[in-house]
């Protein structure tokens, strides 16, 4: 196992534990409820949307490791981000996500969410990664 490996599990292990922006928000602008049956994962996703801006945005819900991590680390990255960027994001997100293991992926614009590349190994493990992120297409393509 590359040292590379290893610290992208702590990275998961920790927002598993401490998971961030993990409540809900009584006064969302945006809601959804996302489920993935071949794990057990749910989640409930709210947001506050400003003039198109994601000013604020938590999460609640039981799953494992994978998706519960993916959730935390996804609301870090939408706070402050227009609906355009955000769904940029997860394009390029599922692109490489999604892609053969021995492809050579350009981390660039990815951030933080390098981190799950490893999971490409697993294709179940793939639907518990971008589970929060169907969440939140959902949630703004449903509302708006
Ligand atoms: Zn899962």
């Amino acid at each position: 196992m590359e040292s590379s490996d290893l610290l992208y599990q702590e990275i998961i292990l920790d927002h598993n534990r401490n998971p961030r922006n993990f409540g809900e928000l009584s006064n969302a602008t945006h809601k959804a409820v996302g489920h993935n049956p071949l794990c057990g994962d749910y989640i409930e996703l709210y947001l506050i949307v400003k003039d198109n801006v994601i000013v604020d945005v938590k999460f609640s819900g039981v799953g494992c490791a994978i998706s519960k991590s993916s959730a935390s680390i996804m609301t870090t990255i939408l706070k402050g981000k227009t609906i355009e960027e955000a769904k940029q994001i997860f394009n390029d997100f599922h692109t490489a996500i999604t892609s053969e293991i021995d492809k050579k992926i350009d981390t660039q614009n990815l951030g933080k969410l390098e981190v799950f590349l490893g999971v490409r190994e697993f294709p179940v493990r793939v639907k518990c990664v971008t589970l929060p992120w169907h969440t939140f297409i959902d949630a703004i393509e449903k509302n708006s």
